[in-house]
This record gives structure tokens, sequence and C-alpha cells, in this order.
């Protein structure tokens, strides 16, 4: 949990940076700022508001006062947005989520009757699944409770965990696979044991339902939104700088190897093996499987950046392309038209031909 924070923290003082202040222009004032928690992972929002606009709109209240509550009823829907999603769709924890009623129907001949968001949601997950030649795949629930993932943001110590013995994982592979999985129009068929988890694509989804909430909002000129280790960008800031979206130095996390200088609308998602692990007799376990053996992905990166305009595949690509390595999630992220920075256990970045134009070097 401390390290996404400090991940975040940096993200947040890069989105600092160019803002302008000091200006009497109510356009140019700074942005609302806000970091709380949703998800299971910090939210970090910064949100432009055109105060004129919505002064215009407002004949009772003072405009700085309409201002300021407008801001901060945006901020609050945006967290809201995020914890619905979470409770009502993509959560494998909470009753209340159809992801939960979906695994629950593991096993039913009848199969489960899906919502059109989760069937579009699914149907672009299994098209990655395929693509990554099974790199990444939504179906791994079963192994994912094994090793007891979403628990180690918030374990004290690692000396409390227990690690999943090898033939439990072995055996837990059986109920994995997506070509196991059957979605007939909006009918999923969910085979017995099998558990889906959305884990490596919740932040991505969580930007591209901002990013229409956004869109809808008259008043909002410009936001940068951060969703853990997925960064949504839209609009133009005041001053028309671009956004800057750090990306993190996977070998010590507390510094940045450079950022992205990006304007308009856009979806950076990282996955690294510093986001999350724990530490058994001195070895350390990041939270990225590998569905061929059911351990964490053991290849030759640290950490993988996307780029897209699209949120879900910016979050699937990073995690398919991590697992799948330099060379094959280089080619991945290139055959979704994706940009892509790939950082290797020694800390040597390569990136698609496109990033260079992005990316910042320190
Ligand atoms: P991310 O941090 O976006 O790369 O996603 C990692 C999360 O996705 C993990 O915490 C698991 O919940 C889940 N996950 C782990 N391995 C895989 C995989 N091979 N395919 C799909 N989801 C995975
Ligand atoms: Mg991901």
């Amino acid at each position: 949990m401390k390290k996404i924070f400090v991940i975040c923290l940096a993200i947040t003082m890069l989105f600092s940076t160019g803002c302008g202040t000091g200006s009497s222009s109510r356009s140019e004032r700074n942005p609302l700022q806000s970091i709380d928690t949703a998800m299971g992972t910090v939210i970090s929002q910064s949100i432009y508001v055109e105060a004129d606009e919505m002064a215009a709109e407002s004949d009772v209240m003072e405009e700085a006062e309409y201002a300021s509550g407008a801001d901060d009823k945006i901020t609050d829907d945006i967290l809201q947005n995020i914890t619905n999603l979470e409770q009502k769709t993509l959560s494998w924890r909470l009753p209340s989520s159809e992801v939960y009623t979906v695994n629950a129907s593991a096993g039913l001949e009848s199969g489960i009757s899906l919502s059109e968001d989760l069937r579009e949601i699914l149907a672009e997950c299994l098209g990655v699944s395929l693509a990554s030649d099974g790199a990444f795949d939504i179906t791994i629930g079963k192994v994912v409770r094994l090793w007891d993932i979403d628990n180690w943001a918030t374990a004290e110590a690692s000396s409390d965990y227990a690690m999943p013995g090898a033939e439990e994982l072995q055996n837990s592979l059986q109920y994995t696979g997506y070509k196991k999985l059957k979605l007939q129009e909006n009918t999923l068929f969910l085979p017995a044991e099998m558990q889906l988890d959305l884990g490596a694509v919740g932040k991505g989804i969580a930007l591209d339902s901002l990013r229409e909430y956004l869109a809808e909002n008259e008043a909002v000129r410009g936001a940068v939104i951060s969703v853990g280790g997925s960064v949504l960008t839209y609009g133009e800031k005041p001053d028309s700088e671009p956004w800057r979206v750090a990306v993190v130095n996977p070998t010590d996390t507390g510094k940045n190897l450079g950022y992205l200088e990006l304007r308009g609308q856009w979806c950076v998602s990282t996955s690294g093996d510093y986001e999350r692990y724990v530490e058994v007799n001195g070895t350390r376990f990041h939270h990225i499987i590998d569905p061929a053996t059911g351990y964490p992905a053991d290849g030759d990166l640290s950490s993988v950046t996307v780029l897209t305009d699209d949120g879900l595949l910016s979050d699937a690509l990073s995690t398919a392309c991590f697992i799948l390595g330099q060379e094959k999630g280089m080619e991945l992220a290139e055959s979704y038209g994706a940009e892509a920075l790939l950082v290797d256990c020694e800390g040597n970045i390569a990136m698609t031909e496109g990033m260079g134009q992005y990316f910042h070097a320190y």
C-alpha cells in the first residue's frame, strides 16, 4: 500500500508541473486536486473546470461559491463512479457485483445472462487472450485466490504469508483457460470451478467510464485522473501545456525514469513487478501470473507502460506484454496500434517506434 501511494504521489507531483498560478482569470485557476482510495487503490484527480461557464448557469449563488461546489461535486462523482463500477460490476469479492454472480454460476448448464457492459468487457478480454496466446487470461481467478494477491497490499508483514503449494497450484490450473469459456451472444457458460478475475483490467475500465462521465460534463475543460497505475488524460490545461505522466523506475520506485508528454485524451497503464508483491524467505513473488505455470511471470521485464486511447486495452496490454517479455510484448502492442515502453530487469528501456515522441527520459 505504501509503495502504491508513493507512485501516485510521484504522478500527482507531475500533474502540478506547469499549472498556472497567481492569475486572476477564473479559467486559469488551479485545478481541484484530490487523493482518495477506491477499488483497492489510490485515486488521484486533477480537474480543470471552466468557472465562467458555470457562473453563467447560476443566477442564485455567488460565482466562486458555485464553482467550488461544482468542483467538489465533480471529484465526488468521479470517486462514486469508480466505487459503483467496483460494487456493481467488477468485484469478485462483493456479492453485489455482476462478476461475483457470474462466478457463482460456474458449472450451470444454462449459463448466465450478462449485462451489455460486462458482455463487451469479456469479449474484449477474450480478444486480448487470443492475441497474446493466453498470456493474458481473466479465467486465472482460482490461481490468484490461491496466491491471495488481493490481500498482499494490506498485509502487515510477509512473514505471516503462507505460499501455495506446488501441487495445489498445479491442480488449480485445470480450472483456468480462456478457451474453455463460452460466450454466446450475451450468455456466458463458465465451466465448473472456473473463476473470473478482472484485476488486470479494472483500472483501465474505470478510465473508460470516467472519460464518458467527463465528456458529458460541459464544465470540465481538462482532467488527469490516476486509478492506481493507470492514468487518464482528458481535454487540455488552461495554459495549453501538455499533460505529464510519470514513468516510475521499477528498480528504484521512489524515482521516475521520465515522463510522457500528452495532449488530449489518452490512457496510460503500467504493469510492474514492484507494484504488488510478497517476500518469502528473501524471494520476491509479484502479482502478475503466467497462466502456463501458475507462478509469477519470470520473463525479462520489470515493467511495461502502454499508451492507447482505450483504458481497458491499455490495462490488458500492459499485463499481457509483461508476461510475454520484451520481444513478443512489443509485437503484441504493435499489433493493437498501441505504444509501449518496456523496462527489462537490468533497467534497459525499449520502446515502440511511436513512443519516442511522447517519452522524455530524465
Ligand atoms: P496489472 O497490475 O494490471 O498488471 O494486473 C495484475 C492483476 O491481474 C493481478 O493482481 C491479478 O488480479 C490479475 N492477473 C494476474 N495475472 C494475470 C494474467 N495472466 N491474466 C489476467 N489477469 C491476471
Ligand atoms: Mg493491467
